[in-house]
Order: structure tokens, then C-alpha cells, then sequence
């Protein structure tokens, strides 16, 4: 690798691709004869509404977003959604909430706080290891909302298709998996990501939703910040937003476009993927833990047979230059993120230590 970068298999925040780090490190001392950094730059100048402007389009070409959703840029990163979807979607007061893992089950606590949280399904039974059958989920008639978290980071889990909601509003948590699959964005209400997983630098979201959701009746608690329609009304410009973020967000929708779109993307992440499920199949020592059908195709997490060879493991890797395989710390064992940015070479290379390092 080209800088002495390091394969970084970190969960998050994660790799970008190297030709738009290069682009933005091109650009960081004199933005395009502005004479100024994109970080010095007044959020109200015409140079950088082009910016947000390219940004959102570019976006809403790479998913395809109808007209009838607004896209938008809230600061804060992905805890932050947690409260702003109750506070913004609970009319009646009651949501459903599928439990699959660490980042759905942070989300239930959230949003007891603004009304009645009912988990129609779960995989707690078997430590989320599997998306729970949701072909005909209880759901109360005055639901507000059905809410998944698309993509388990934590526990390396994922969709293989989308719950029958019985016709309520969905809202998705897509963090882990933003942009790493085509999305038909109309079978959603809202679609929320923190972007430092698979797009960008942290401490945004990119929040995509219904304009219909938008809504005037607000109970008067909720702040002027974390109403979604402020943020519509506004074009993501009620206060100084996270330009800088937006910025390098930008950036890789353009790379993206330009390396064929999602369905391009998906192509290769299948491929990233199998390469190292493929080995952890065959393996004697080491095994993934998500069932076949629920595999993440980002969060590939696995496990040696003790704690003490999850450990070792880990520091063989890193001292051959991989880094961040650590697990998170509330599950343990071993966990590579190969995100949009993490390059073939990177997943063949890593299986193929693990290979050379069960055969020691
Ligand atoms: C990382 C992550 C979050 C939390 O994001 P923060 O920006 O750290 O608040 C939420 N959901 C998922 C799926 C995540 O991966």
C-alpha cells in the first residue's frame, strides 16, 4: 500500500477509498482558487452551497431517491438518531422495534423514553446470530413505525430481505451498510446512517426521509435542532453544518458514480466477502458466527475455539500490519470490517495469514 497505509479493518470510523483521500488532500490548502480550505470556508458562500448541493445530488443519483423524500445532513452521528426518530415519527406514541443485535437493542431504550416500545421479534435466543423470520410480525394497528438496524456492526449480521411492516412506516438504521447495496429507498419512511462506517469522517448522519414525516405538530419539548423539518426547511443550513464531513462525503458519492454505482459496489463487496467466508468455512480453527443466511457482508466476526486464541490471533495480525481485528468488547472474538473502501487485496491477504497461521 501506497503511503504506508495499513490494511485497516476498523469498524468504524473506517477506511476511505485512497484516490478520494488523495483528491481531498490535493484540495486541503486552496480549494479550487477559492484561496481558502473547505475548513475555513463560510457555510453561506456560493462556493461551498455548490459543495452541499453536488453533494445531495450526487446522492440522490446513486440511490435513486424519489422526489418526494428530502436528504439530509444532521451533525451528531448515529446516537443522536436514536432520539431524533422517536421524538420526530411517534404520533400515538407506540413503535415496534425488531431486536437483532448491539445497535437495535441501544436504539429500544431511546425510544422508551417518548413512548410505548413493542419487540414484535429477536434474535436474542441465540446471541444475534440470525435475522429473525418477520413474514408476519405482530403490529399493533396504531403503530407509528416498524425500526430495524439493517446492518449489525457489533455482531456481524444483515438483512438478507426486508420485514413485512403490515403497511406502517419503516425506519432503518443503515450505519454499517449505507451505500454498499442498490436500495429501493421507497419501501422506507426514513433511512438514517452515521457516515463514518462506510462513507466518511464521524459525527454525521445522512438522513433520508418521506416528506410526509415532516411535521408542524411537534410536541413543544422537542428542540429546534432535532426537528427533521428544520433541517428540510433549512437545505441542511439552519446552523453551520459539518462541512468538512459533507465535503469528504461528496467526494466518495462522486467515486462511486464514477466506479459504476451501487450495483458495481455490491458486485465487488460479494466478492471482498467471500473470500473470507469462504476460508472461515473450510477452516478447522476458526469459524464465523452469523448464520449462512444473515451474514453481514461488511462485519465478517469469527472466533478460534478459546479467548486466549481470539487474543493471540489478534496480535499476529497486527504485527503483520493488520490492523483494528479486535472484536467489539462486548462480544469478543475476532472481527474484520471490510467496508466499500477495503480493497480485494486486502480481504485475499487477510485470508490468507489466517490460513497460513491455522496451519502453524
Ligand atoms: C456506529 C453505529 C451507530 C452509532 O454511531 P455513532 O456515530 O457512534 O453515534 C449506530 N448504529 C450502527 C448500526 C452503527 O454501526
Amino acid at each position: 500500500m501506497k503511503y504506508g497505509r495499513v490494511y485497516n479493518f476498523s469498524a468504524g470510523p473506517a477506511m476511505m477509498p485512497e484516490e478520494v483521500l488523495e483528491d481531498i488532500a490535493a484540495e486541503v490548502l486552496n480549494y479550487r482558487g477559492s484561496g481558502m480550505s473547505v475548513m475555513e470556508m463560510s457555510h453561506r458562500s456560493q462556493v461551498y452551497q455548490k459543495i452541499l448541493d453536488d453533494a445531495e445530488a450526487d446522492l440522490r443519483k446513486l440511490m435513486g431517491i424519489p422526489e418526494n423524500y428530502k436528504v439530509l445532513f444532521v451533525q451528531g452521528g448515529g446516537t443522536v438518531q436514536f432520539a431524533m426518530v422517536p421524538m420526530n415519527l411517534m404520533k400515538n406514541g407506540v413503535a415496534c422495534y425488531i431486536e437483532t443485535g448491539v445497535w437495535s437493542k441501544k436504539a429500544i431504550p431511546e425510544a422508551r423514553r417518548y413512548g410505548e416500545v413493542l419487540v414484535p421479534a429477536s434474535s436474542a435466543d441465540r446471541q444475534y446470530s440470525y435475522i429473525p423470520d418477520c413474514s408476519n410480525l405482530e403490529i399493533p394497528e396504531n403503530a407509528d413505525y416498524v425500526y430495524l438496524c439493517e446492518n449489525e456492526t457489533i455482531n456481524g449480521i444483515s438483512w438478507p430481505s426486508l420485514p413485512d411492516t403490515k403497511g406502517k412506516t419503516l425506519v432503518a438504521d443503515q450505519s454499517s451498510m449505507f451505500l454498499s447495496r442498490p436500495c429501493d429507498v421507497s419501501r422506507y419512511g426514513l433511512i438514517w446512517a452515521g457516515v463514518q462506517k462506510n462513507v466518511g469522517p464521524a459525527g454525521m448522519s445522512v438522513v433520508i426521509i418521506r416528506e410526509d414525516l415532516l411535521r408542524d405538530d411537534l410536541p413543544q419539548y422537542v428542540p429546534t435542532y432535532l426537528r427533521y423539518k428544520t433541517h428540510a426547511d433549512n437545505g441542511s443550513l439552519y446552523n453551520t453544518p459539518n462541512c468538512w464531513a459533507i465535503y469528504c462525503c461528496g467526494k466518495v458519492f462522486r467515486y462511486l458514480l464514477d466506479n459504476g454505482g451501487l450495483e458495481a459496489q455490491a458486485k465487488r463487496n460479494e466478492e471482498k466477502a467471500a473470500v473470507l467466508y469462504d476460508f472461515l468455512d473450510g477452516s478447522e480453527f476458526f469459524r464465523a458466527t452469523a448464520e449462512k443466511n444473515s451474514r453481514s457482508l461488511m462485519n465478517v466476526r469469527f472466533v478460534t475455539p478459546s479467548q486466549e486464541e481470539d487474543a493471540a490471533v489478534i496480535a499476529a495480525a497486527k504485527a503483520a500490519g493488520f490492523e483494528n481485528l479486535k472484536g467489539h468488547k462486548s462480544v469478543g472474538g475476532l472481527r474484520a470490517s471490510i467496508y466499500n473502501a477495503m480493497p480485494k487485496a486486502g480481504v485475499e491477504a487477510l485470508a490468507d495469514f489466517l490460513r497460513k497461521y491455522e496451519k502453524r
